[in-house]
């Protein structure tokens, strides 16, 4: 696995992100391999709220 750095990840130490709804950092999981870079959302719940980020 690499990170967008397209450095080694080790385990244990995967990249994570801050929830744009719910502001909650969650952390890169396999189902988001292929679009990680577009992923704003700690999970279905909260992307079905369908908030609009202000600041992209
Ligand atoms: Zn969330």
């Amino acid at each position: 696995m690499k990170n967008s750095n397209n450095k080694i990840v080790k385990k244990g130490d995967l990249p994570s992100k801050i929830c744009v709804y719910c502001n909650r950092q969650f952390t890169w999981r396999k189902k988001w391999a292929q679009n990680w870079e577009e992923v704003l959302y700690c999970s279905e719940a909260c992307k079905k709220k369908k908030f609009t980020p202000l600041i992209k």
